[in-house]
C-alpha cells in the first residue's frame, strides 16, 4: 500500500493551502522509495507527490494544497481531471481498452483526426495520423517530409526543442541534459539560427534572411526535405520570433519544395490564444506536430498536413502499437470539446492581459527581470544581472525555488536557465492567478541581492 493521505472525494477547494513544510512528511518518505525503485537520470522539480488536482490547485499527500502555473508542462489546459474528459474516459475504458488501429479500426481515432484536420490551420485538403508522444509525432513529420521529397536533409533551430528520442535529440540544440552523453545523433540535421528579438535585435525580415542565407548555403534547398520550426519556442525560452520571421521562413519553404512542419506541441490547443499559434501570423504549415495539450493528460500525439504528403507515405509505413490508444482518443474528443464549449482560446487572451500587465509592473520594480514575453497563457520572465542581458540563471534557480516552498508551482526553461515560464491551465479561477504571481513577486524580491 501506498502512503497516501485519505483521497477526497468532489471537488478540490481553489484556494492554496500548507499545512506542512514543503516537501511534507509523506512526500519526503515517498521520496525515499522513488530513490531506491526509480532512475536517478528521471528528474524531479518539485518533490511532492500529487495525490488529486483539478482547476488551479495540485494536492499533495500531506493535505497541502499548491497553485499550479504549469499544467504539467502545457497538458492539463483543460484542467486536471476534466468533466468531459472524465466522461469520455469512463465510457471508452469499460468497452475495450484496445485493439491496435492498425489491426481493426475504431471509430474515435478517425474523430479525433477530424477534428485535427478540421482545427489545424489552412483549409486544404489534410489528413492525420496518431502517435503516443510529441517526440514520436516529430519523427513521423520527418519520416513523411522524407517521403515525400524524396530529399535527405532537415533543417531545426537555435534554441529548438523536439524531443528525446534518437532522432529528435539530433534536432533539440541544448546539450545539457537532453543530449549529453547520448550521442552519436541521427545525421543530415542541419541547425539555423533563431529569431530572439531580446538578444539578436533583428527585424523578422532580417532574421529570416540570415537564417534562409546559411540554409541555402551550407544545406541547399535541393537537399532539404523539412525546416522545423516551434512558432513560440518552448524549452528553448518562450522565444517569440519578430514579427514576420515564421512567415518568411515558411515561404521560403513553399518556394523551395521544402516541407514547413511546424511543432505546435507546446503552443497548441489554445495555449497561446489562438486554436494554434501560428495563426497569430496567418502561416499555415504543411504538416502540424501536435501533443501535449490534445488530450486532457493521456498520452497522445497528432500529425496533421497537407493530403498529398500525408498520403506519400507507403501503406503500413506509419503506425505503431499503441498510436492513437481508444482511451486517450475518447479523452481528446473530451479536451477539444472542453476548449470548444468553455471557449478556452478567447480565455488564454484575456490570461495573456493579467500575465502581461502584473509581469510588466514587476520588471518595472526589479531590475533583475530583463524581458517579458510570450502569447496567451504562455508568457515568461528572462532573468539577467541588472543594467545588462547577462542570463542570471541562480537568481532564476532561486525565485523558482522560493516559489515552490511557498506553494506555487512554475517552470523554468531557457537555452540559458534563466528563465521561469508560465503556463497555467487555461481553467484556473482568476484570483489563483493573482496569487501565484504576489507569491512570485515576493519571491523575486526575496531572491534579489
Ligand atoms: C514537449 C515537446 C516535445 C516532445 O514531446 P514529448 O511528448 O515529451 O515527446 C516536442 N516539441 C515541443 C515543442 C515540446 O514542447
Amino acid at each position: 500500500m501506498t502512503e497516501t493521505a485519505e483521497a477526497p472525494t468532489g471537488e478540490l477547494a481553489q484556494e492554496r493551502r500548507l499545512v506542512t513544510e514543503l516537501p511534507g512528511p509523506r512526500s519526503r518518505a515517498l521520496m525515499a522509495r522513488r530513490k531506491a525503485a526509480v532512475s536517478a537520470g528521471v528528474g524531479t522539480m518539485l518533490p511532492v507527490f500529487i495525490t488529486d488536482a483539478g482547476g488551479g490547485i495540485l494536492r499533495d499527500v500531506d493535505g497541502n494544497s499548491l497553485i499550479d502555473l504549469g499544467a504539467g508542462i502545457a497538458v492539463v489546459s483543460v484542467g486536471n481531471a476534466a468533466p468531459h474528459v472524465v466522461e469520455r474516459v469512463r465510457e471508452q475504458v469499460g468497452r475495450f481498452t484496445h485493439t491496435c488501429f492498425m489491426i481493426t479500426p475504431y471509430e474515435g481515432y478517425v474523430a479525433v483526426c477530424e477534428a485535427l484536420n478540421r482545427l489545424t490551420p489552412g483549409d486544404h485538403e489534410k489528413r492525420s495520423a496518431l502517435f503516443n508522444s510529441g517526440a514520436e509525432s516529430v519523427e513521423n513529420a520527418i519520416k513523411v517530409a522524407r517521403a515525400a521529397t524524396g530529399k535527405p536533409s532537415i533543417v531545426a533551430f537555435d534554441h529548438a526543442y523536439h524531443g528525446r528520442t534518437n532522432l529528435t535529440m539530433a534536432l533539440t540544440a541544448k546539450s545539457m541534459p537532453y543530449k549529453h552523453s547520448f550521442g552519436p545523433f541521427a545525421g543530415d540535421v542541419y541547425r539555423a539560427p533563431m529569431s530572439y528579438p531580446y538578444r539578436d535585435g533583428l527585424s523578422g525580415a532580417e532574421a529570416a534572411a540570415r537564417a534562409i542565407s546559411m540554409i541555402d548555403k551550407q544545406v541547399g534547398a535541393s537537399e532539404t526535405a523539412a525546416v522545423i520550426l516551434e512558432p513560440i519556442q518552448g524549452e528553448g525560452g518562450f522565444i517569440v520570433p519578430a514579427p514576420g520571421f515564421l512567415p518568411a521562413i515558411s515561404q521560403w519553404c513553399t518556394d523551395n519544395g521544402v516541407v514547413f512542419v511546424a511543432d505546435e506541441i507546446q503552443t497548441g490547443f489554445a495555449r497561446t490564444g489562438a486554436m494554434f499559434a501560428c495563426e497569430h501570423e496567418g502561416v499555415v504549415p504543411d504538416l502540424v506536430a501536435t501533443a501535449k495539450g490534445i488530450a486532457g493528460g493521456l498520452p497522445l500525439a497528432g500529425l496533421t498536413g497537407r493530403a498529398d504528403l500525408m498520403n506519400a507515405v507507403h501503406a503500413g509505413g506509419l503506425g505503431g502499437t499503441f498510436g492513437g490508444n481508444p482511451v486517450a482518443c475518447a479523452a481528446g474528443l473530451g479536451a477539444i470539446e472542453t476548449i470548444e464549449e468553455l471557449g478556452l482560446v478567447a480565455r488564454a487572451g484575456q490570461l495573456e492581459s493579467i500575465l502581461l500587465e502584473r509581469l510588466r509592473d514587476m520588471a518595472t520594480r526589479h531590475p533583475v527581470i530583463g524581458d517579458v514575453r510570450g502569447r496567451g497563457a504562455m508568457i515568461a520572465l528572462e532573468f539577467v544581472r541588472p543594467g545588462t542581458k547577462e542570463p542570471a540563471a541562480d537568481v532564476c534557480a532561486a525565485v523558482a525555488k522560493a516559489a515552490h516552498a511557498a506553494g506555487v508551482v512554475v517552470l523554468t526553461c531557457g537555452t540559458y536557465g534563466n528563465v521561469i515560464r508560465l503556463l497555467p491551465p487555461l481553467v484556473i479561477p482568476e484570483h489563483l492567478l493573482h496569487e501565484g504571481l504576489d507569491v512570485l513577486d515576493e519571491a523575486i524580491r526575496a531572491s534579489c541581492p
